[in-house]
C-alpha cells in the first residue's frame, strides 16, 4: 500500500431548495408574476453562493457545481444537451426561464413533460422525451455560467452532470418501437462538446452520475459503458463516475478498467461492496467512499466509519456522503423546538459536511479527538436512550406468531359473513376517504395547532364538517360512507403525531418535485399507540347514519416509506412495530361498532428495492405487516386497502397476499388497463377500480364511467366489483365533487340494470 495520497473530501450534491425554502418561494412568486427574472436569478445566485461557502468552510476540497436547478436536474440536463420535447417548439440554445417552466408544468397548448420517481427516493424528475429527430445539438449555457460564478468566488470546482448513459436510460422514446439506444452516438457527441468546454474553463473534475449501474441492467446498456467512457478519456477534465443507491460490486472489473479517474460508491446502502473494490483497486484511481448517509438524518458513527476505512488510509480515496444530499433537509441549526437530546442525534445536509470534514482530517492524521469524542457521546446517547427502546414493544414483536398475521377465516367465508352483515347492493359504491379540504378547514386546523382555537370549538367545527360530508353522501346515495378526513393535515403526519416514537421538525423540508417539498416525520424510537387516534371522529360519523361508516387509517408500509426511519434496526422490524400500533386502532374501531375499516397503502409499491432479486423479501415482510395490522378483527369486519399511482401487474401475488377484503386502486387514467392484470391473475378478493380521475377538475360524464364499469366487469367477476373514484377528493371543491359523484352513482345505477 502506498502512502503518498492525502484523502480528499467532497459531496455529490447539495439540496438546492434553501434552508428556508427560498427557492420554492421565489419560483412560485415568479410563476405568479410577482417577481421578475432578475429577482429570481438573484435568489438562485445567493443560494448557490451560500451552499458553496458552506462546503468551503467545511474544508471540502471542491465545491460541487451543477447540482442547482430551477426545477429539476434532469430537465436542466435536457436543456443543456439540446434534448427538449419537439412538441413545445422551443429552441434549447435560447430557452428562456418561462419556457423552461412550461416544460415542467405545461402550457395552454402542451401538457408538461412526464414526471417520475428518481430511483427509490421521494424525489421526482422530469422524464426526457426523445424521438429520432432529437439532435442533442447543445442548449443553454447555465451550467457553464455557474462554473464561472463559482470560480470567480475562488472555489475549486468539481462539476456534476447526470451521466450520458443514465440520462438516455431514464429518457422516454416518444415514437413507439423507436430504440432510444440508437441516439447514444449523438448523446456522446454532446457530452464530448461539454467536456471540451469544461477543459477550456480549466475545470479539473467532472462527476458523471451513473446510478443505473445499481439496477438490474440489460446487457446492451452495460456494454455501452466501456466505449462511451473510453471516448471521453482523452479530452477534458478527469471524470469521477458516481454510483449510488445500490451495490455495483457485480461491475467491479468494468469499473476498475474503465478509463475514468475515479469511481464513487454508496457504502451506506451497500457497505459490503467496499471489500470487493478495496482488494484490487489501482492506486492511480480515486475511490470515492460514500460513508455518510445521504438519505437519512442521523448523526454518523464516525469512529465506526474510520475503523472500516482505516485499511485504505494512504490510498487514493475521497470521502463523501453516499449520494447527493438532495434527499435530506438543509440545516439542523434552525430547529428550535426539538429537545437537545433528540437534536443531538440528528445531522442535516450542513451538519453532514462537517462529518465528512472530520473524517477527512482524521484520515490525514490531524488531531480530531475532540470532534470524535463529541460524536461518540451522541452515538452512545442514541443507542442507550430509554426513549428509543420500549421493552413492551420488543416483547410484543418477540411474541408475534404466524396467526397474528392471518384473518380467522379464509376470504370466501369472510365474504359470506360480510354479505349477510352489510347486505350491500351489487357494485357497491364508496369513496377513498378525504373530501374537499376547504380554506375554512385548513384555517381551523392551523388555529387549533397554534392554540388560538379552543379544543371544543375545533371539535365542533370538525364535527360540522363530518355532518356535512355525511349528509351529502346520503343525498347522493353512496353505499359505504366516509367521514371525510377534515381533521387530517397529512395522512402520515396525522398518525405520527399521535404515535410514540415519532418527532417532527419545523424546517426539515426535502424537495419532492419542482417547488413542492415534503417534511417527513422522524421515526426515532419503538412505536406504540398510547391512545386511540381516530375512534372518536369515526364513532361520531357513524352515529349520523344507518349506512356503514368506513374507518380510515394509514398503513404501516406507507408510514414507513414517508418518514425518516431508524437505521439501527431493519426496516421490516420498524414496520412490524407500526403494524401493531395500527392493529390496536383497528381493533378499537371494531369494538366501537365500525364494521368496515380501510388501511391505506399508497406507498406499498414504492418500497420495492431497486434490484429484482431483493423484491421477494420486501414483498414478504410488507404484505405480512399489512396483515398484522388487519388481522385482529372478526370475520364480519371488512378490511379495505387503497393504493394509487401504481402498476401492480408484476406484484399481484403480494397484493393478493395482503388479503384485504376489498382493494381500491387508481385505474381510470389507464382506461382500466391497470385492471387487466387482476383479471388474468384471477385476483381472489373484491376490487374497486377507480372510475374517474380525481386529479382533474373535469366532471366525468355518466357514459365514460359506465363504459369503464363495463370494461372492468369484463376482466373481474361482477360479484367482486366496487365502484369508486381513483383516490381521495381533498384537492377538489364541493361542487366538482358532488357533480362527479352524482354521475358516478348514475353510472352505477345504469350498470346495475344490466346485471
Ligand atoms: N384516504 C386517503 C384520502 O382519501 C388516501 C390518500 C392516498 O391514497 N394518497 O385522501
Ligand atoms: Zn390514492
Amino acid at each position: 500500500m502506498t502512502t503518498t495520497h492525502t484523502t480528499k473530501a467532497h459531496i455529490l450534491g447539495f439540496p438546492r431548495i434553501g434552508a428556508q425554502r427560498e427557492l420554492k418561494f421565489a419560483v412560485e412568486q415568479f410563476w405568479k408574476g410577482e417577481i421578475d427574472e432578475s429577482a429570481l436569478a438573484q435568489t438562485g445566485n445567493a443560494l448557490r453562493r451560500q451552499h458553496w461557502q458552506w462546503q468551503k468552510e467545511a474544508d471540502l476540497d471542491f465545491v460541487t457545481v451543477g447540482d442547482f436547478a430551477w426545477y429539476d436536474q434532469m430537465l436542466n440536463a435536457s436543456a443543456l444537451l439540446g434534448a427538449l420535447p419537439a412538441r413545445f417548439g422551443f429552441d434549447a440554445k435560447n430557452l428562456i426561464l418561462k419556457q423552461y417552466f412550461e416544460l415542467a408544468r405545461g402550457n395552454a397548448a402542451q401538457p408538461a413533460q412526464e414526471m417520475t420517481k428518481w430511483f427509490d427516493t421521494n424525489y421526482h424528475y422530469l422524464v426526457p422525451e426523445l424521438d429520432e429527430n432529437t439532435d442533442f445539438a447543445g442548449g443553454v449555457d447555465w451550467f457553464f455560467y455557474e462554473i464561472e460564478e463559482a470560480r470567480s468566488l475562488g472555489h475549486a470546482v468539481k462539476a456534476v452532470l447526470p451521466g450520458p448513459i443514465t440520462f438516455l436510460y431514464l429518457a422516454k422514446a416518444k415514437t413507439a418501437g423507436f430504440d432510444k439506444l440508437s441516439l447514444l452516438p449523438k448523446v456522446v457527441a454532446a457530452y464530448a462538446r461539454i467536456l471540451e468546454r469544461l477543459a477550456k474553463l480549466g475545470v479539473e473534475w467532472l462527476q458523471l452520475d451513473e446510478p443505473i449501474l445499481g439496477l438490474d441492467l440489460e446487457t446492451e446498456w452495460l456494454a455501452a459503458f466501456e466505449p462511451v467512457y473510453r471516448s471521453f478519456a482523452y479530452t477534458g477534465p478527469k471524470i469521477l463516475l458516481a454510483t449510488y443507491f445500490e451495490s455495483v460490486a457485480a461491475h467491479v472489473a468494468l469499473l476498475r478498467d474503465l478509463p475514468v479517474a475515479g469511481v464513487h460508491l454508496d457504502l451506506v446502502r451497500a457497505p459490503q461492496q467496499l471489500d470487493v473494490f478495496a482488494s484490487n483497486w489501482p492506486a492511480s484511481k480515486v475511490l470515492s467512499l460514500g460513508v455518510v448517509d445521504g438519505r437519512n438524518i442521523w448523526v454518523s458513527d464516525l469512529s465506526a466509519i474510520l475503523a472500516r476505512v482505516a485499511a485504505l488510509q494512504g490510498c487514493n480515496i475521497w470521502l463523501s456522503a453516499s449520494c447527493s444530499l438532495l434527499h435530506v433537509p438543509v440545516d439542523l441549526a434552525q430547529e428550535t423546538k426539538l429537545d437537545d437530546e433528540l437534536k443531538g442525534w440528528l445531522a442535516f445536509a450542513k451538519q453532514k459536511l462537517q462529518e465528512i470534514s472530520v473524517l477527512k482530517r482524521a484520515l490525514n492524521g490531524a488531531d480530531v479527538s475532540a470532534e470524535l469524542s463529541a460524536n461518540a457521546a451522541k452515538v452512545a446517547s442514541r443507542a442507550a436512550s430509554p426513549r428509543i427502546h420500549n421493552p413492551a414493544v420488543s416483547a410484543r414483536i418477540q411474541a408475534l406468531s404466524e396467526g397474528d398475521a392471518r384473518r380467522h377465516a379464509v376470504f370466501a367465508s369472510r365474504q359470506a359473513e360480510q354479505k349477510l352483515r352489510f347486505n350491500l347492493p351489487p357494485l357497491p359504491t364508496t369513496t377513498i376517504g378525504s373530501f374537499p379540504q376547504t380554506k375554512e378547514i385548513r384555517a381551523a386546523r392551523a388555529a387549533f395547532k397554534k392554540g388560538t382555537l379552543a379544543q371544543n370549538d375545533y371539535v365542533e367545527q370538525m364535527q360540522a364538517e363530518i355532518r356535512l360530508a355525511v349528509e351529502k353522501q346520503e343525498a347522493l346515495g353512496i353505499d359505504v360512507l366516509v367521514h371525510g378526513e377534515a381533521e387530517r393535515n397529512d395522512m402520515v403526519e396525522y398518525f405520527g403525531e399521535q404515535l410514540s416514537g415519532f418527532a417532527f421538525t419545523q424546517f426539515g423540508w426535502v424537495q419532492s418535485y419542482g417547488s413542492r417539498c415534503v417534511k417527513p416525520p422522524v421515526l426515532f424510537g419503538d412505536v406504540s399507540r398510547p391512545t386511540p387516534m381516530t375512534v372518536e371522529w369515526t364513532k361520531y360519523a357513524q352515529s349520523l347514519t344507518q349506512k356503514p361508516m368506513k374507518g380510515m387509517l394509514t398503513g404501516p408500509v406507507t408510514i414507513l416509506q414517508w418518514s425518516f426511519v431508524r437505521d439501527d434496526q431493519p426496516r421490516s422490524v420498524t414496520t412490524q412495530q407500526i403494524a401493531l400500533a395500527i392493529r390496536d386502532e383497528v381493533v378499537d374501531l371494531e369494538t366501537a361498532g365500525i364494521g368496515i375499516i380501510q388501511i391505506d397503502e399508497p406507498a406499498f409499491r414504492e418500497g420495492l428495492p431497486l434490484k429484482k432479486s431483493d423484491w421477494a423479501a420486501y414483498l414478504h415482510w410488507a404484505a405480512e405487516a399489512f396483515r398484522i395490522s388487519a388481522s385482529g378483527v372478526s370475520n364480519q369486519t371488512q378490511i379495505h386497502t387503497h393504493m394509487c399511482y401504481s402498476e401492480f401487474n408484476d406484484i399481484l401475488p403480494a397484493i393478493a397476499a395482503m388479503d384485504a377484503d376489498v382493494i381500491t386502486i387508481e385505474t381510470s387514467r389507464s382506461d382500466m388497463e391497470l385492471l387487466t392484470g387482476f383479471g388474468t391473475f384471477k385476483y381472489p378478493n373484491e376490487v374497486g377500480p377507480g372510475v374517474y380521475d380525481i386529479h382533474s377538475p373535469r366532471i366525468p360524464p355518466v357514459e365514460d364511467m359506465l363504459r369503464l364499469i363495463a370494461k372492468a366487469a369484463e376482466v373481474v367477476p361482477v360479484e367482486l366489483l366496487w365502484v369508486n373514484p381513483d383516490c381521495g377528493l381533498k384537492t377538489r371543491n364541493w361542487p366538482e365533487t358532488e357533480a362527479a359523484l352524482a354521475n358516478m352513482l348514475e353510472a352505477t345505477r345504469q350498470a346495475r340494470q344490466h346485471l
